[in-house]
């Protein structure tokens, strides 16, 4: 029989991580191609991309970069039909890709405002559908979306109105998705993290008023590593978390439970 940690590996598997060529979404392809997975890196970068996928490789794993930019459906579409014309699956999609703008609510930009929904929220459903349908037609699938804690409280001190909404509508719609695929054998969960040390938070980390907030209003005092996410992104991708759908895991060294 198999142990509980076979249930956490993903061979054979084919796994997309939008955004995949650095950060979170770095760190999340690489468990999830530690646990053996083929893994796609889906990014509008594609220098980074290609050298972070190459890297992989030289550690012994099989990744590949494919170029994505999220809020084009055309795009996700075409990189969803180009996976399973090459693997004929694709099991794991991680909805990583995002962007964050800190501007006061009443000063932002009509472009701005619509960017960042462009990205956070008609990115994770245009990939969602795309994905889900093939998912759907093969009766299997995971799809693990990166919400964040700014989802479900305000952070303090930046202002990032949209940002905020943009996630509270990721950890709905991935309820809505749950519920419309569960039937199919696809599940579909999200991780909200709290403050992760990657190139989103290096700004602010520096401005020394934000810094005393983001880690004093931490209980663990301390950001988060992209590891750390990356860890809890592979227990949603596999069959470990074979009776979730519709969950939000919340990584954020306790900071929501004030
Ligand atoms: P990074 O900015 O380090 O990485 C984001 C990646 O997404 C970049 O490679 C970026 O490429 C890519 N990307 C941006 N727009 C698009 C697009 N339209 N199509 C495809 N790829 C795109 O961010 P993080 O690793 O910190 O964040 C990853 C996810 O985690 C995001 O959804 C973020 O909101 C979420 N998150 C992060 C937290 C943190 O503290 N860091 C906390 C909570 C949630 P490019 O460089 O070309 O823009």
């Amino acid at each position: 029989m198999a142990s509980v940690l076979d249930k956490f590996r993903l061979d054979e598997q084919v796994a997309v991580v939008t955004g995949g060529a650095r950060g979170i979404g770095l760190a999340i392809a690489t468990a999830l191609a530690e646990a053996k997975a083929k893994v796609v890196l889906a990014d509008l970068d594609a220098d980074t991309g290609e050298a972070s996928a190459a890297r992989l490789r030289q550690q012994g794993l099989e990744a590949h970069f494919y170029p994505l930019d999220v809020t084009q459906p055309a795009q996700a579409e075409a990189l969803a039909q180009a996976l399973v014309e090459r693997w004929g699956r694709v099991d794991v999609l991680v909805n990583n890709a995002g962007i964050c703008r800190n501007t006061p609510a009443l000063e932002t930009p009509d472009e701005e405002w619509r960017l960042v929904f462009e990205v956070n929220v008609h990115g994770v459903f245009w990939c969602s559908r795309a994905f889900g349908r093939r998912m759907v037609a093969q009766k299997r699938g995971s799809i693990v979306n990166i919400a964040s804690m700014s989802g479900r409280i305000v952070n303090k001190p930046q202002p990032q109105a949209a940002y905020n909404a943009s996630k509270a509508a990721v950890i709905h719609l991935t309820k809505s998705l749950a519920a419309e695929l569960a039937p199919y054998g696809v599940r579909v969960n999200a991780i909200s993290p709290g403050y992760i040390g990657t190139e989103m938070t290096k700004r602010g980390l520096e401005t020394p008023a934000w810094r005393q907030d983001w880690l004093g209003l931490t209980p663990m005092g301390r950001l988060g590593e992209p590891a750390e996410v990356a860890s809890c992104a592979l227990f949603l991708a596999s069959e470990a978390s074979s009776y979730l759908t519709g969950s939000e895991l919340v990584v954020d060294g306790g900071y929501t439970v004030w």
